[in-house]
């Protein structure tokens, strides 16, 4: 079959995706946004009851107005909003596709999927880090009851579970499975609760650890997970505890080998941040540029949607200075 020509390909339908394909559009390129889930597919896995910390205006992109019930809206007030800008924009976007290759060519890139080919002058990786889990790599970690991506509390009603991570994903995990009814152990490695913690959960839950609701173990790991127990180095010694469930909220990592299959280079720093023209977006390699999260490396935390949509004009400008 022959491949479809585009003059960009974008590979993901996250917001920043999103927000590229409408500069591409408004400029007059031809484009296509190829996304493996469904649109903007990480904020769909996000826990069912999160909150963004951001307030809409600042998730906004297209200048298509996000209007949400509370000042910061929620996962579903989000997902409403990126559907209404596809379809109001009417942007070109494949979904359930995945990427499996990117090979140069002479004219630019071809882009081979699970269902099809293309070829584009420029590609354009939008392609976020929420499907990599940081592993713990310790016995047990491949039990079903193990979960590295957190849903919603009820399934945890009158369990013992254990969360691990101090970081704002544990710290809302915990909270909520406790308030809806599970006994709540976390384990975590530094000596506090992250102090990046969202102002209004970080007080929360250093209030419900100190008052004993939800224990915590600090300065300590998680050793050893079995079917009905965990094992926990603490600074007094191994314990082992009672478990039905462990909530692993250990981070995520972006797709390395991907990147670098494609011949992006990686700075020498302890984030592995990929090296790209702060002022173009450009890669390493020519016409390839990188959008949204991915652009921090391991430092997951340094591009979010608010400062980072910022990117796809920076992208699209450079192309349109080029034609
Ligand atoms: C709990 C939580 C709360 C957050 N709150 C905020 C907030 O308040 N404000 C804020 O600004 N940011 C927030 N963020 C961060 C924000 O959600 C991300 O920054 C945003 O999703 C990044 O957008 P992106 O388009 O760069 O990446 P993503 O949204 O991750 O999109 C990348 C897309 O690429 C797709 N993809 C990956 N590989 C392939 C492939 N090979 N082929 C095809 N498709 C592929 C993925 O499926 C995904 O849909 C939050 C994040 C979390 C986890």
């Amino acid at each position: 079959m022959e491949s479809e020509k585009y003059d960009i390909v974008i590979i993901g339908a996250g917001p920043i995706g999103l927000a590229c394909g409408i500069e591409a559009q408004k400029a007059g390129f031809s484009y296509v946004i190829i996304e493996k889930g469904c649109l903007v597919n990480s904020i769909f896995n996000y826990p069912q009851n999160m909150t963004f910390f951001s307030t809409s205006d600042k998730l906004e992109i297209g200048d298509v107005p996000f209007i949400s019930h509370q000042p910061k809206p929620n996962r579903q007030e989000a997902l409403e909003y990126y559907r209404r800008v596809c379809s109001s924009w009417k942007l070109n976007v494949r979904l359930y596709e995945k990427v499996s290759d990117v090979q140069p060519e002479s004219t630019g890139h071809k882009i081979i999927t699970d269902k099809a080919s293309y070829r584009a002058t420029s590609l354009i990786l939008a392609l976020g880090f929420y499907d990599r889990p940081y592993l713990l790599n310790i016995p047990g970690e491949s039990l079903l009851k193990v979960k590295h991506y957190y849903d919603e509390p009820h399934p945890y009603f009158g369990q013992h579970i254990v969360v691990v991570g101090a970081a704002n994903s544990a710290v809302d995990a915990a909270l909520e499975t406790w308030r809806k009814g599970a006994f709540v152990t976390m384990v975590i490695r530094e000596n506090e609760i992250r102090p990046s913690v969202k102002y209004w959960s970080r007080p929360d839950i250093i209030n419900r650890i100190a008052d004993g609701s939800i224990k915590a173990y600090f300065n300590s790991a998680l050793t050893n997970i079995t079917q009905n127990d965990v094992e926990i180095q603490t600074l007094d010694g191994a314990i082992t505890l009672k478990n039905d469930f462990v909530l692993a909220m250990t981070g995520y990592q972006p797709p390395f080998e991907f990147m670098e299959a494609m011949g992006i280079s990686f700075n020498d720093d302890e984030y592995r941040t990929p090296m790209y023209d702060v002022d173009t977006m450009q890669s390493n390699v020519p016409n390839l540029y990188l959008a949204g999260v991915v652009c921090g490396g391991l430092k997951t935390n340094k591009w979010f949607i608010e400062n980072s949509r910022v990117h796809a004009e920076l992208i699209i400008g450079h192309l349109k200075s080029k034609k």
